[in-house]
């Protein structure tokens, strides 16, 4: 059997690893961006020059003829579904399959600005995306960035680590704040600002102009201020890489819809990753998320779906993590930017540094329901336990040192967050001491 996959990102690396793992089925890997797969969460450390595009690979250029994998590097322009039949773009090539893994991920949103299409607007996306960057950049001597969430944040920072003036226009009244509650929201609005980021908030792109050579000069906002700059950066949001297949029998809503199992509306025909759409979200979660291990565990679940026995995709608890700036963020479970009715909503913050925890909790029986965290660094499966067994709020607080991740080498303010707890609920909770680790014997 030839199983063709269309796209080499983290989702359709991972289906291929693991058909491979579990089958001897022919195994092809289609993509035009890289030849080989590489991690698309570093491309800020690339143009940063912590990393170079190699150490991004997760594996040697030989493992993928060891595992007999091949990697063909090109563009799918059309399916033909009926005779299962991929017709490349720069060739006249074409490629025969039994099965199909539509894997194409996600584009850049662009709203119908005028000017969107000049030399010096772009998205940060792709490795084609950070070298029309660096080619770009020793003319920049200021950027405006439109769109204020994690991927502007990560293009600003990136900016700024070569010293260009940046500006952030960000719609909202607070930055991320669709997402993040209040006190974070506000708290990462002061971040930005000492970084000398010029963000501007309540502040909307109206037009790109044009320097008459087709390069972008300038933008206008809807407040009718004028901004000079040299590269106008969209991160307004992604939707499903897909416009390939609107023409095409393939139901196609947000993305690509599937069922439990992956299976798309046609037989033998699967996607994952950001470009899928699920019918039937599990409980929780969105049909569409944009996150990398969503399509790690979507790339294993499927491989098992093909190669021995019919898996659905449950993905568990919902995490994240990220980094804004210098400030790490983590989050587990539901934490939205407004509570739900029966959500209690508890946060701890740092009076002088940017550090914060926020647990959610149901407001009767006190089962955790989501946690955010910045400046602090806690245990994966820790949480993902307390999570999954919906362990009460106050049992976590007793037992909290045990999610710190790292204790021997960070600050622990565990105390400090319990005692807050005690004087707004009006409870008396002493936390448990911390079991010492071999380090902290061995050092104290
Ligand atoms: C700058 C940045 C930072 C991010 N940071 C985080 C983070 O911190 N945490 C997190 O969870 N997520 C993060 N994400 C999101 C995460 O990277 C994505 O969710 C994930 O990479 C999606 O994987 P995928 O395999 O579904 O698709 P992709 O990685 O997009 O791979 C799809 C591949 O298919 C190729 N392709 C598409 N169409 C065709 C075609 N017709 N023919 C041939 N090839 C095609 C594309 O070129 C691409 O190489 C970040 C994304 C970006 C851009």
């Amino acid at each position: 059997m030839h199983i063709a996959i269309i796209g080499n990102g983290i989702s359709g690396i991972t289906a291929a690893r693991h058909i491979r793992k579990l089958s001897d089925h022919k195994i092809s890997v289609i993509s035009s961006e890289t030849e080989h797969f590489y991690s698309r969460t570093a491309l800020m450390y690339i143009y940063m020059g912590h990393m170079k595009y190699e150490h991004t690979k997760g594996y040697e250029d030989w493992f993928w003829e060891k595992n007999r994998i091949d990697l063909v590097f090109n563009h799918v322009s059309s399916i033909d579904f009926k005779s299962k039949k991929l017709t490349f773009s720069n060739d006249s090539e074409s490629l025969t399959y039994d099965k199909l893994i539509i894997a194409t991920g996600s584009a850049p949103n662009k709203f119908g600005w005028p000017g969107q299409d000049l030399n010096g607007v772009q998205g940060l996306y792709s490795m084609q995306d950070l070298e029309k960057l660096e080619e770009l950049s020793p003319k920049i001597e200021h950027a405006v960035i439109v769109g204020g969430g994690l991927i502007g944040l990560e293009l600003a920072e990136m900016l700024k680590s070569r010293n260009k003036e940046v500006t952030m226009l960000v719609r909202e009244s607070s930055f991320w704040n669709g997402v993040l509650p209040a006190a974070e929201s506000e708290m990462l609005n002061e971040h930005i600002k000492e970084h000398h980021i010029d963000l501007r908030l309540n502040a909307e792109l109206s037009e790109i102009k044009d320097d008459g050579a087709g390069n972008a000069s300038a933008v206008v906002l809807k407040s009718e201020e004028t901004l000079d700059c040299q590269l106008v950066g969209l991160t307004v949001g992604v939707h499903a890489n897909v416009s390939f297949l609107k023409e095409t029998d393939l139901e196609i809503d947000r993305g690509i819809l599937v069922n439990e199992y992956l299976e798309t509306n046609i037989k033998d025909v699967y996607s994952i990753g950001d470009c899928c759409q699920h019918r039937n979200p599990p409980v929780g979660r969105r049909p569409t998320e944009q996150i990398w291990y969503t399509g790690k565990i979507m790339g294993e679940t499927l491989a098992k779906t093909i190669c021995s026995e019919p898996t659905k995709y449950e993905p568990g608890v919902f995490y994240n993590s990220a980094k804004f700036l210098d400030i790490e963020y983590q989050t587990y479970g539901t934490v939205l930017a407004k509570p739900e009715d029966n959500v209690e909503s508890f946060y701890w913050k740092h009076p002088e540094k940017h550090i914060l925890v926020r647990l959610n909790f149901d407001k009767s029986s006190k089962t955790i329901i989501g946690v955010n965290t910045f400046g602090i660094r806690m245990r994966h499966e820790v949480w993902d336990k307390w999570l999954s067994n919906n362990t009460s709020v106050e049992d976590i607080l007793i037992d909290l040192p045990k999610a710190n991740f790292d204790p021997e080498f960070f600050a622990t303010y565990e105390q400090d967050i319990i005692s807050h707890y005690n004087a707004t609920y009006g409870t008396d909770l002493k936390q448990k001491s911390p079991k010492k680790s071999f380090f902290s014997k061995l050092f104290n």
